[in-house]
């Protein structure tokens, strides 16, 4: 499958990402996991989007538009992809179709998480995350927690809160998406290309984009 995953910071993009990926052997994309990485590994990618994530701003363009020029055309790419955090403003969605249509790969849509704010709100200041690059499984204090206090379950790292995982940032987070990102919904919407979900549960997201795309739950029933 290759799909756009849109929606609040916290709205379950990574978790639905990580589902889907199960199924047909897709990739997952997350720009914002590639920015953690190099920001960790001091890179000069990480070096200049250090400061605009910390504050929860959104790098710009151009630096992302260089990192996902070069992702989509791993050799991974090839079973599909599902885009998580990218495109995020609309000279990104621009510069993705134009990316796509020189490499022939056709999009089969968008999806746009539609989740309210109270439980983005609330999923987000308890949420955790696994410190471990390779790793970055996500926990949740009250809903998901590791079964040793502050250590991840499946590598054994620190899971920590993440920077831009306090109020303010989130705040901030939260009005950017507004502000820059939500018109996306739109503009997959006017293209014919939006699969709009309510996504309070990751279970039921998961099985209305398997039942738009035809994957069915056994060989018989797709
Ligand atoms: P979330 O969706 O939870 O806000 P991400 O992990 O997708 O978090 O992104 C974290 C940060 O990385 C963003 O706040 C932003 O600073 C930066 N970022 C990620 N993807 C993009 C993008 N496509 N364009 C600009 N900045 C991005
Ligand atoms: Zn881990």
């Amino acid at each position: 499958m290759r799909l756009i995953l849109l929606g609040a910071p916290g709205a379950g993009k990574g978790t639905v990402a990580k589902m889907l990926t199960a199924l047909d052997g897709s990739v997952q994309i997350s720009t914002g996991d590639i920015l953690r990485g190099a920001v960790k590994d001091g890179t000069e990618l990480g070096k200049k989007a250090d400061a605009y994530m910390k504050a929860g701003d959104l790098v710009p363009d151009d630096l992302i538009l260089g990192i996902m020029a070069e992702r989509l055309q791993q050799p991974d790419c090839a079973n599909g992809f599902l885009l998580d955090g990218f495109p995020r403003t609309i000279p990104q969605a621009e510069a993705l179709g134009g990316m796509l249509d020189k490499l022939g790969i056709k999009l089969d849509f968008a999806v746009n998480l539609d989740v309210p704010r109270e439980v983005i709100l609330d999923r987000l200041t308890t949420r955790r995350t696994c410190s471990n690059p390779a790793c970055q499984e996500i926990y949740n204090v009250k809903s998901k927690p590791t079964k040793k206090e502050g250590v991840c379950d499946k590598c054994g790292s620190p899971v920590i809160q993440r920077d831009d995982e306090t109020e303010e940032a989130i705040s901030k987070r939260l009005d950017t998406y507004n502000e820059k990102t939500a018109p996306l919904a739109d503009y997959y919407r006017k293209k014919g290309m939006l699969l709009d979900i309510n996504a309070t549960s990751s279970d039921t997201v998961v099985n209305t984009i398997k039942s738009k795309l035809g994957i069915g739950c056994c060989g018989s029933c797709a």
